[in-house]
């Protein structure tokens, strides 16, 4: 079906106008599939059918080195789980992660040329308690990394690298002696950074990395996480659902849905004129820090399940502006204005504003 309200020929297939010149990262139609069935025998016996969910579903976007992209999403959009497939802690079920133009999983047949890349790439998660062995000092943790890859010659040298990755982070040198349990949470977040520091990576994957924090605190981080970006030339790929923190640190955004990208624009653009209704849905929720008076509409309804995803655009069950086609051909993700979007209304110019 040709746009008929929209103006005409401004719309074009997703790719290549979306890729930053000279990209650190290039996802190129990610998918991830989990088998989620019961056993076999159960399987056989209660008559039941294998059951497969569709985690990620031709997920493409590049990061340019330096930059900061965001992917957000209600919980079970899969955002996660592309964080995890571009540091290898899960396996795709198809496409292609490229990392300085080095396809990472052409690499696994070459295991010390893929040690030496998954170097460059680290990852901080999401509950410091848990990220941290309590039963090691700090100066083990921070260490660990270093000892891994050999990148410190010995005693001395390791303990003089983790002083300074602490000091790095607002963390003291003296805190090198000192188990997880004796700081506070955005200290324990700090410790993270440190040790996700320790190899000099240039690209950092970060999985909501201060939703266990108190609001006071994520702040200060997100301020260490942006200083070591400006000094380090630091590379990050951002996860989150809070729209007010991914409009903090991003530069660019992409919104996920049940899987699959439906929005990927500059973070002024998509906080400023965002097209997908999904997006705009996001927005309207956050609260009105600045007073405007405009009022704060609370996401509606729910996510689906996943095990079985609505037909067409698996938005439209929530959509106030789906109609027939919605639900019955999936909106491919096209271009527009340096935007990508993947909704019907767009693309037909029916969607006001
Ligand atoms: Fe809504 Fe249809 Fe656009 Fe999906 S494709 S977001 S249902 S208007």
């Amino acid at each position: 079906m040709s746009p008929p309200g929209g103006p005409k020929g401004e719309y074009r297939r997703a790719q290549p106008e979306g890729i930053p010149v000279n990209p650190l990262v290039q996802v190129q139609d990610l998918a991830k599939v989990f088998d989620v069935s019961a056993p076999w025998l159960n399987r056989v016996l209660e008559r039941k059918p294998r059951q497969v969910v569709h985690a990620v579903d031709g997920v493409s976007f590049s990061i340019g080195r330096g930059r900061t992209l965001a992917l957000v999403g209600e919980s079970g959009c899969g955002k996660s789980t592309v964080a995890r497939l571009l540091v290898g802690l899960y396996a795709p079920t198809r496409g292609q992660v490229l990392f300085d133009g080095q396809d990472t999983l052409a690499l696994e047949a070459a295991p010390a040329r893929l040690r030496a890349l998954r170097r460059r790439m680290q990852m901080i998660f999401q509950d410091p308690y848990a990220s941290l062995n309590p039963r090691w000092k700090v100066l083990d943790i921070v260490a660990e990394p270093l000892r891994e890859h050999g990148l410190a010659a010995g005693a001395a040298e390791q303990r003089a690298r983790v002083e300074a990755l602490l000091q790095a982070v607002g963390l003291a040198a003296a805190d090198v002696h000192k188990f997880p349990h004796q700081f506070s949470g955005g200290q324990r977040q700090r410790i993270s950074i440190a040790r996700a520091l320790a190899t000099q990576p240039e690209f950092l994957v970060c999985d909501e990395p201060t939703s266990a924090l108190d609001v006071s605190v994520q702040a200060q981080v997100l301020n260490i996480m942006k200083d070591l970006q400006r000094e380090q030339g630091l590379t990050y790929l951002f996860i989150s659902h809070n729209l007010a923190v991914v409009r903090h640190v991003s530069d660019e955004v992409g919104v996920m849905y049940l899987g699959r990208l439906v929005e990927l624009a500059p973070k002024t653009t998509l906080f400023g004129r965002p097209r997908h209704p999904y997006t705009r849905m996001l927005l309207d929720a956050i609260p009105d820090i600045h007073m405007s008076g405009s009022a704060r509409t609370p996401v509606q309804g729910e996510v689906p399940n996943p095990l079985n995803p609505p037909s067409g655009c698996a938005f439209h069950p929530r959509c106030p502006h789906a109609n027939a086609r919605c639900s019955a051909e999936r909106p491919a993700l096209l271009a527009t204005g340096g935007v990508l979007v993947a909704c019907h209304a767009v693309e037909e110019g029916r969607l006001p504003g």
